[in-house]
């Protein structure tokens, strides 16, 4: 018998959901459908004129080099006054390691920190792809499964319960993806409690949709958890530029944590990718230095946006979801509608409710499996109002032809 062509590793991958129902909807345009697409995890916005305008002079002025791996010093002492401004975090530039995008963070916070069987705790529904970036570097997810009416968060009893011997990491994102629930102050400190009566075990907090974020969960806004109690050892704090900034194409993340980790991380990043582009730096390190009017501006629109869509959701029946307090999905559960069918068709899960709303109403959408909880769909609100408003009627006309 001949060795396949490809490793086991890449035939064991799963191809991110939000990657296939893209391509599906795609496929529907090309036959001449106008599909209305609401599966996707990138601001519907152009990077603000004035961050342009800085990577312009960046290429000017000759940031066309290879950068250090751990990140240029202008962008790295920004960063340093961005957690100091925006979350109360003390770092020096040797605890920060920029990288290409959050996601690169992530991977090599895996790769630097896990053996294999080391286990990783995170919340489901999560974001799709920590579950690979945790065993592609041979660690166990273990997830801890949250419900609609406990707005998607967990306790901290179910932290603990599921801390063993072998757990090094407990990851989650908060303004989370896929859910926007926003853990607040209190609910981020009791967490933190039991992180802090564990020693060896730290947190990996994305807050990659820090600058989106509604209000309400706490008086204070965003609250990072390294920021809280005796947990400044024992966190690293993600973010990025992608979301709150509307710079996906720019491939620019960063981490802050202990010295050592930052060290270990430009270690594996040396050996992968390098650093980041050199006039993205510089034009990243303008942005956090210069007003957040355009961040603001956005994060208004989704706000308003959110406001639609739950009372677009509202008026569906069968549909249960939470007010998302952050980032710019709605996930709700619509496993009421399974086991419901038109004609041969039975809706069995997630994944056939999508495709039904794919193929009958023409609107893409991301079923909840991908995120680990197969009760429940993704809509994303970064898309217009019209066609936010047009796809929840499409929606609600297509459940209700479901018996
Ligand atoms: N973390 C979460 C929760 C995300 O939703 C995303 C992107 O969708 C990322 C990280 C990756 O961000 P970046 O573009 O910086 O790699």
């Amino acid at each position: 018998m001949s060795k396949p062509l490809l490793s086991k590793r890449v035939l064991g991958m799963v191809e991110a959901a939000t990657l296939g129902m893209a391509a599906a909807a795609a496929a529907k345009t090309a036959q001449g459908h106008r599909v209305l697409n609401l599966s996707i995890g990138e601001p519907d916005f152009d990077t603000p004129a004035h961050i342009k305008d800085a990577a312009k002079k960046a290429l000017d002025d000759g940031y066309t080099s290879y950068t250090p791996v751990q990140g240029l010093p202008v962008l790295r002492e920004a960063i340093c006054e961005k957690f100091k401004r925006d979350n109360d975090l003390d770092f020096e530039p040797n605890q920060i390691a920029v990288s290409c995008g959050a996601k690169q963070s992530l991977a090599n916070i895996m790769l630097a920190m896990l053996d294999p069987g080391d286990e990783v705790i995170l919340p489901a529904p999560y974001w799709v792809s920590y579950t690979s970036l945790i065993t592609q570097a041979a660690g166990v997810p273990v997830t801890i499964r949250t419900d609609v009416g406990a707005d998607f968060k967990i306790t901290p009893d179910e932290l603990e319960q599921a801390i063993t011997v072998k757990t090094r990491l407990f990851l989650f994102s908060n303004p989370c993806n896929p859910t926007g629930s926003v853990y607040s102050r209190d609910e981020l400190r009791a967490l933190a409690e039991i992180v802090v009566s564990y020693g060896g075990l730290f947190v990996v907090s994305d807050e990659i949709y820090e600058y989106i974020h509604f209000g309400g969960a706490d008086e204070d806004g965003h609250v990072s958890i390294g920021a809280l109690d005796g947990m400044r050892d024992r966190t690293i704090t993600v973010n990025g530029f992608s979301k709150g900034f509307a710079m996906t194409g720019w491939r620019l993340g960063y981490l802050g944590g202990p010295e050592w980790l930052a060290r270990a991380v430009a270690k594996v990043q040396g050996q992968f990718t390098s650093g980041a582009a050199a006039f993205s730096q510089v034009a990243a390190a303008h942005a956090l230095r210069s007003d957040l009017a355009a961040s603001y501006a956005m994060r208004d629109t989704y706000r308003r946006r959110r406001d639609q869509v739950m009372s677009g959701l509202s008026e569906i029946p069968g549909i249960e979801t939470t007010r998302p307090q952050g980032a710019f999905y709605s996930f709700s559960d619509v496993s009421s509608y399974y086991g419901k069918r038109v004609g041969e068709r039975v809706i069995k899960g997630s994944e056939d409710f999508c495709r039904y709303l794919l193929d009958e109403a023409n609107v893409a959408t991301v079923p909840g499996a991908a995120f680990g909880d197969d009760r429940c769909f993704r809509i994303s609100f970064a898309a217009s109002d019209a066609d936010l408003k047009e796809a929840l009627e499409r929606i609600k006309g297509a459940l209700a032809a479901l018996q």
